[in-house]
């Protein structure tokens, strides 16, 4: 399976080169609504890349300055974002033509060049370089664990500005091994299922993993400091508490924006329509989870939903009730079905993490939901069955 990471690292950039990455990021979003416009045009969207690369791809190099590979990428934003207003269309709901305005613009490997210090970058007028701001002193800082490893590639970027700050959401990936081949298959097409937890934070359908580990150190140590600090009951002690809060409050945030910025690159990755959750409201109660985590699975629920708007991603929270005790292989149903981390369906052997069987049961909830309801949505469910003969007449119809 492929474990990907995207890296946010903060460019050191001086005005003259801000000035230039602001005039390609304006021609890149100027490239992206032409596109957009023009698929919109006539008495149906075009949603085709090929089409809209032939039809618009000789006026974007002459109306603009851009490196030819950035008008391919604007040009498969546009056909992106048009082709999840067909997807809502299809399902009934309303949508109206993308226009984009957020200053992001998409690097791949022919308009930058990763260096050990400084990132070199396509602009409308030539490169231009600009040196990474590193954390210094710390070793496991994402940048290490990932950006600077050997064991990651580099895939591409993503530049945003934002407060004042130009950052590089760097994205990087590995191959790591997997003991079942199925871990690797996409099953569901169209939805991602995300299964929230203490050990994983975050397992999703596509096999990926997010460990707790460093969200539940942080929180074992935040912990410790407060009740020590809260021991000495001090007035003093009680404001430096609130400090130790907010510091510790800003570093978990921070965790949890870059986990929802890969959430929705996977859904995006593998061409979903719809991230499903399961349901927050009883999760401390169902998985053991203090008062922390349920706020950091709302932070995540809520980072991942404005996220995926941008790229026309539905975010929808479905019904938890035996998501981590059914088999997403045959639909039994059991308790002894699942012994910690490892589930084995007691029914037809199927065995696997029981955090990826759960995930798959949440993504499959959602299409039943929506297969069985009242709404028409059909479509939807339709392409993950069709996608594969790994969801049983069984599991459409049962309870
Ligand atoms: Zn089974």
């Amino acid at each position: 399976m492929e474990k990907r990471r995207t890296v946010p690292v903060k460019l050191d950039v001086d005005s003259d080169d801000a000035a230039l990455l602001e005039d390609t990021v304006d021609e890149f979003l100027w490239a992206a609504n032409y596109t957009t416009r023009y698929a919109f045009e006539g008495e149906y969207v075009t949603t085709s890349k090929t089409t809209l690369h032939d039809d618009t791809y000789e006026d974007v190099r002459d109306e603009t300055a851009l490196h030819s590979n950035h008008v391919q990428a604007a040009r498969n934003k546009a056909a992106e974002a048009c082709k999840s207003v067909v997807e809502k269309w299809k399902q009934g709901k309303k949508a109206s033509m993308p226009y984009f305005t957020s200053p992001h613009l998409v690097y791949d490997h022919r308009t930058a060049t990763f260096h050990d210090k400084y990132v070199s970058l396509a602009t409308t007028d030539g490169r231009i370089e600009a040196e990474y701001v590193l954390p210094e002193g710390e070793r496991d800082t994402p940048h290490a664990k990932y950006f600077f490893s050997d064991e990651y590639e580099t895939t591409g970027a993503e530049l945003h500005y934002s407060n004042g700050n130009w950052m590089l959401h760097i994205h990087c990936k590995t191959e790591v091994e997997s003991d079942t081949s199925e871990q690797a298959t996409t099953e569901n097409r169209t939805v991602l299922g995300v299964d929230l937890g203490v050990n994983n934070l975050a397992v999703t359908s596509t096999g990926t993993f997010w460990t707790g580990d460093e969200f539940n150190h942080w929180r074992q140590e935040y912990e410790k400091r407060r009740s020590s600090l809260q021991q000495c009951g001090t007035r003093w002690a009680h404001e430096n508490m609130q400090v130790v809060g907010q510091k510790e409050e800003g570093r978990f945030k921070e965790t949890l924006h870059r986990i929802s910025n890969e959430l929705v690159g996977e859904a995006r990755d593998y061409g979903c329509s719809v991230i499903a959750f399961e349901d927050l409201t009883d999760i401390r109660e169902r998985t053991g989870a203090s008062w922390g985590h349920k706020w950091a699975f709302n932070r995540l629920y809520e980072y991942v939903g404005y996220k995926a708007e941008e790229h026309g991603i539905d975010v929808e929270q479905v019904d938890p009730e035996n998501t981590s005790r059914r088999c997403s292989h045959c639909g039994f149903t059991h308790p002894n079905n699942r012994d910690g981390e490892v589930f084995e369906c007691l029914k037809c052997g199927y065995k696997n993490h029981a955090d990826y069987n759960a995930a798959k049961n949440i993504g499959l909830r959602y299409l039943r939901r929506n297969q069985t309801g009242s709404g028409g949505g059909a479509p939807v469910g339709v392409r993950l069955n069709s996608a594969g003969p790994k969801v049983p007449h069984t599991m459409r119809t049962g309870a």
